[in-house]
């Protein structure tokens, strides 16, 4: 049986710098992923992200600006753009509800607290700004943030990918891992695929909606949800009109919440914005239950907003899709080593929002599985908070 200092599960953004990382620290090094390679039925699928500093948690501010210098260490390594810089707007009105993505007064008061640069907008100020916005209601003021970016997720999978290589780490996809239990053992482990079995001392688990399969054999089982979210793209007149990267904290409406967002024209589908909402109506337990259908109430909810923000759009869209969110209770991320086993670390849900940390995440997954403590504080991403462990 070969033997590895350090398995990784899961080839999402996530496991892939943690194999980086690993190996470059000169861990015998393997990554197995399930699907294929930029598959699209993770949270990692191809497209964009937002990677943004404003947060109303000053730690992911904090873990933002950290993982923003390791990106550009790897883009430099790579000679590769994985962040566009793209100023990004928040919006919203300064009496703020709390939600799933913090709260838009808070945002502001940690951006002044950490002294984070923004500019600050009243609603004709970024109506003159961006002139594909139609009416934004005279209460709202805006946010920019200049040290925000789009993410390119394929180039960013890839570079990490080649660089893991590089550094001598062995990729397999299209592998399904199962951990095997050795009873009281935890000095080594015993990883199972179907073409073969391998042992190693350390393991990182970034298995995103699949974490608790990937547990079970562990008799581990964490309180996740799956959200499955829906996207569009439409068609707008790009031509006359300039429209913004920008994240709207809109009032609740009833029992619903009201966050939209979407990027600039053309980032992904030539004369089409991508618009998304930060809510679904589409919850599951298991990973394999998911219908992977766009949400046409969501659709509907998006086209809405759309009609009432933005000249030149087109409320039928072009093409729509799905991706998965993995959700823990408090909607925080999960970062630590797996109670009772000391050498095998966890990232889990990652609350849609992970993507721009992966770096800064990669290397914290790589010091726990070692044993070791991170120099970033991650107590407010601890396994043990609330009731996530369910067994
Ligand atoms: C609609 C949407 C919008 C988002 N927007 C943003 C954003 O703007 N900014 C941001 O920073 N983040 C954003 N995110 C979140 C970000 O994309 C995710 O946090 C990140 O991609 C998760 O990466 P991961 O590696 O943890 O999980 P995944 O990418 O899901 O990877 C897990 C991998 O593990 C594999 N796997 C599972 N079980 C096994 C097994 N037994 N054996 C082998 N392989 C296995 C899976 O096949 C999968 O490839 C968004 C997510 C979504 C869905």
């Amino acid at each position: 049986m070969e033997f590895y200092d350090l398995i990784v599960i899961g080839g999402g953004i996530i496991g892939l710098s943690s194999a980086y990382y690993a190996a470059s620290a000169g861990k015998k090094t393997l990554l197995l992923e399930q699907g294929v390679p930029l598959h699209d039925l993770g949270g990692s699928s191809p497209g964009t992200r937002f990677f943004r500093v404003m947060h109303s948690e000053p730690n992911l501010v904090r873990l933002a600006e950290a993982s923003y210098a390791l990106w550009r260490q790897i883009e430099y390594e790579t000679e590769s753009e994985m962040i566009s810089p793209q100023p990004l707007l928040f919006l919203g009105e300064r009496a703020s509800d709390k939600t799933v993505e913090g709260d838009f007064s808070i945002a502001h008061l940690t951006m002044n607290k950490l002294g984070v640069p923004y500019r600050e907008l009243q609603s004709d100020q970024i109506q003159a700004e961006y002139s594909g916005f139609k009416k934004i209601p005279p209460n709202y003021v805006g946010l920019i943030q200049n040290n925000s970016g789009i993410i390119r997720v394929e180039t960013c999978l890839t570079g990490i990918a080649k660089l893991a290589r590089a550094k001598g780490a062995t990729i397999v996809t299209s592998k399904k891992a199962s951990i095997i239990p050795n009873g009281g053992n935890r000095d080594t482990y015993t990883v199972t695929t179907s073409s073969g079995d391998f042992q190693c001392r350390e393991i990182v688990i970034a298995a995103g909606a699949w974490t608790n399969n990937v547990l079970s054999p562990l008799g581990v089982k964490l309180d996740l949800k799956i959200w499955q979210m829906t996207i569009g793209y439409f068609e707008v007149d790009s031509a006359q009109y300039r429209y913004p990267f920008w994240y709207e904290f809109g009032r609740k409406q009833g029992e619903n919440t009201s966050l939209f967002y979407g990027f600039p024209a053309s980032e992904e589908i030539e004369g089409c914005v991508k618009l998304s909402a930060d809510f679904t109506f589409d919850y599951f337990d298991d990973v394999n239950s998911c219908t992977r259908k766009p949400c046409q109430k969501i659709l509907g909810m998006i086209a809405q907003n759309a009609r009432a923000r933005f000249h030149g759009i087109n409320v039928v869209p072009r093409f729509t899709k799905t991706c998965l969110y993995s959700m823990s209770p408090d909607y925080g991320m999960i970062v630590d080593r797996l109670p009772g086993y000391d050498r095998v670390a966890i990232f889990a849900g990652e609350s849609g929002r992970g993507f721009k940390f992966a770096p800064i995440l990669g290397r914290i997954l790589c010091e726990l599985a070692a044993g070791g403590e991170s120099w970033c504080d991650i107590s407010e991403f601890s396994i043990k908070r609330g009731k996530i462990l369910l067994s």
